[in-house]
């Protein structure tokens, strides 16, 4: 946002200032100055917000969710995101459609107990343990697990705009009540703001990233902006504090997964 109020010597910036999350104050502030001058507004969030570095339960802009809309307690979105995913969940059952949440909003430290569970072979990568031992190599390892999760710092799951629905697996969307659900949220999900980043890859889809997930859905109207604020500040250096974070660089993080999502969840694709 570029405003500038030149009055003689002294100019009247007015700045749009970031209130903590989302939503922008604007404050005026005087700042000397010769000559208009176009000043960048400092961006909507923090490095730390987009990087997950604080806790969802504690953060004022979170709610917690019902057990109406969930399979499990303790999860978190923020509030535009989830009075958005109840409008949505309320017109799915008017179809006979019930959408359930199974995960939220997860901070660094919660999705670097998921990564360092992979990375260290205690978790299950592709249904099976021990992947250090089968991929001793550190950067096919992670190319491995980033098939569908991601590192801490880089996960959209930090910004409490993101919901995982009904099932971890795309086959479930495939047939019967799945196929059903899928197909209803093609239809509908952009009506109250949602889109799926994770589309299928290849032909005219995404070329890098996660693997497709058919449950992983989006609220653009935060994380439009977040994402836009990613590309420009975000790098892959900055993806550290876990094991495994010196593959960042090489697995081009930033560039093929933060940003490898489908065209239709950017502001500016
Ligand atoms: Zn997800």
């Amino acid at each position: 946002m570029k405003h500038a109020q030149p009055s003689g010597a002294l100019a009247l910036l007015t700045l749009s200032l970031a209130a903590p999350i989302g939503a922008e104050q604007t404050t005026t502030l005087a700042i000397p100055t010769l000559a208009p001058v176009a000043y960048q507004a400092p961006a909507g969030v923090s490095h730390d917000f987009l990087m997950g570095r604080f806790s969802p339960a504690t953060h004022p802009n979170f709610v917690r969710l019902s057990e109406q809309h969930s399979s499990r307690s303790n999860m978190y979105l923020q509030k535009p995101a989830y009075a958005a995913f109840k409008a949505m969940y309320a017109a799915a059952q008017k179809e006979g459609i019930r959408l359930v949440i199974r995960s939220a909003a997860r901070g660094f430290s919660a999705q670097r107990s998921i990564w360092e569970g992979k990375w260290t072979g205690k978790r299950k990568v592709g249904g099976a343990l021990n992947i250090h031992k089968k991929i001793p190599d550190p950067v096919r390892r992670a190319r491995k697990i980033l098939e569908y999760s991601s590192m801490p710092g880089s996960s959209r799951h930090h910004w409490g705009t993101e919901v995982d629905l009904n099932a971890f697996n795309n086959d479930w969307f495939a047939s019967g009540k799945g196929r059903q659900l899928y197909r209803w949220l093609q239809q509908n999900a952009a009506r109250f703001g949602f889109c799926q980043p994770y589309t299928a890859k290849g032909g005219d889809g995404r070329s890098s990233g996660y693997n497709e997930e058919k449950w992983h859905w989006s609220y653009l109207p935060l994380a439009g902006p977040y994402t836009e604020q990613a590309a420009q500040q975000l790098h892959n250096s900055m993806i550290r504090g876990f094991k495994g974070a010196e593959t960042a660089e090489a697995v081009n993080i930033v560039g093929e997964y933060v940003l490898g999502i489908d065209p239709r969840c950017r502001l500016h694709p």
